[in-house]
């Protein structure tokens, strides 16, 4: 059983008040696009203030849809994290592009992310594309200013053209540094109607906290084990249980093949023991309390082609 004492994510057991908005008050959904690795979820993390979203330099870190919530005296904005976006080559790339093909409907506007250090390539110019199909409004954001060299103007000319071609407005940022954050968020906010609290102020994502945690520990996986694992890992925290000094964590990792689990493990257990550990680190700073978390590795064949495996393994399929 949850306590009723508010977490860090600012959820509460008890019936969340949700306050009549002040006049003038602006709300909506900010979709948050752009190809893998541009650090989508990084400034998300950031402009919400606290860690709900993993973060990694393995591509394809982000694999649900994930909402982020920020309230501000002003205005309440509702981030929307998506997968990169990237070419499908099986079943669970086809359900990420999709899913984030539906954010940009669902969106009031859309914050395309990109990585200001390098020129636009052809991969932002995909989504360039799919944009301009779309009604919704879109803010380039030009991340990882404080990667850019001292002769930044040509890198930004190749997005300052995609924004002028389309009648965007641009803003560049460090989502790292949080330099240039506030002009966004004026900006972002610009692009809101008056609207209602869709959240209780203080909360900061929708998933629950059992979501939250199982990303920790796949953050610590694709984190540790690289290129070896990451695709076909699926975490199902199996039991919470709550004591007013521990909070136990039993937690199960799905793999598709024996080569995988006996890389999971590792030598005398040791891999298995160093995830363990750090993740455990990382969900009590999500709850504020001691944890203790329990890790054990089942193979699952083929559950990434399944898509009512994918869905019982706690996948949002939104069509
Ligand atoms: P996503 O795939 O777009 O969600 O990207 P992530 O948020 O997972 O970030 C990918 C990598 O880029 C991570 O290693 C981040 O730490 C890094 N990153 C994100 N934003 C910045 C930034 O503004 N500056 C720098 N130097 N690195 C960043
Ligand atoms: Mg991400």
């Amino acid at each position: 059983m949850m306590n009723d004492q508010t977490n860090n994510l600012g959820a509460t057991t008890n019936n969340a008040i949700i306050p009549v908005a002040p006049k003038g008050f602006r709300s909506g959904f900010v979709g948050i696009l752009g190809r893998p690795n541009v650090g989508k979820s990084t400034l998300m993390n950031q402009l919400v203030g606290q860690k709900i979203a993993i973060t990694s330099p393995v591509a394809q870190t982000t694999r649900n849809r994930l909402r982020g919530i920020l309230t501000t005296d002003k205005a309440q904005l509702i981030f929307i994290d998506t997968p990169g976006i990237h070419k499908p080559h099986h079943e669970l790339g086809k359900v990420l592009v999709k899913n984030a093909l539906n954010a940009i409907e669902l969106t009031d506007v859309v914050l395309l992310v990109v990585d200001s250090s390098t020129k636009a390539g052809g991969g932002d110019r995909y989504i360039v594309e799919l944009l301009k199909r779309s009604q919704t409004p879109v803010i380039l954001g030009l991340n990882k200013s404080d990667l850019q060299p001292g002769d930044y103007q040509h890198l930004d000319r190749t997005y300052s053209q995609i924004a002028a071609a389309n009648n965007w407005s641009m803003v560049k940022f460090s989502a790292l540094s949080k330099v240039g954050l506030e002009t966004l968020l004026e900006l972002l906010i610009k692009h809101l109607e008056p609207g209602p609290y869709y959240y209780p102020p203080d909360l900061v994502t929708d998933r629950p906290e059992r979501f939250i945690m199982g990303e920790l520990i796949r953050e610590q996986i694709l984190l540790l084990t690289r290129q070896e694992i990451p695709h076909s890992v699926a975490i199902m925290i199996e039991k919470v249980e709550e004591t007013a000094k521990l909070t136990r964590v039993f937690a199960a990792i799905n793999v598709e093949r024996n080569s995988q689990k006996a890389i999971l493990i590792g030598k005398q257990g040791n891999m298995l023991r160093e995830i363990g550990t750090r993740a455990r680190q990382q969900i009590q700073k999500l709850i504020a309390g001691e944890v203790y978390l329990q890790l054990f590795v089942r193979v699952q064949p083929k559950w990434r082609q399944s898509r009512i495996r994918l869905a019982q393994l706690g996948y949002s399929l939104e069509t």
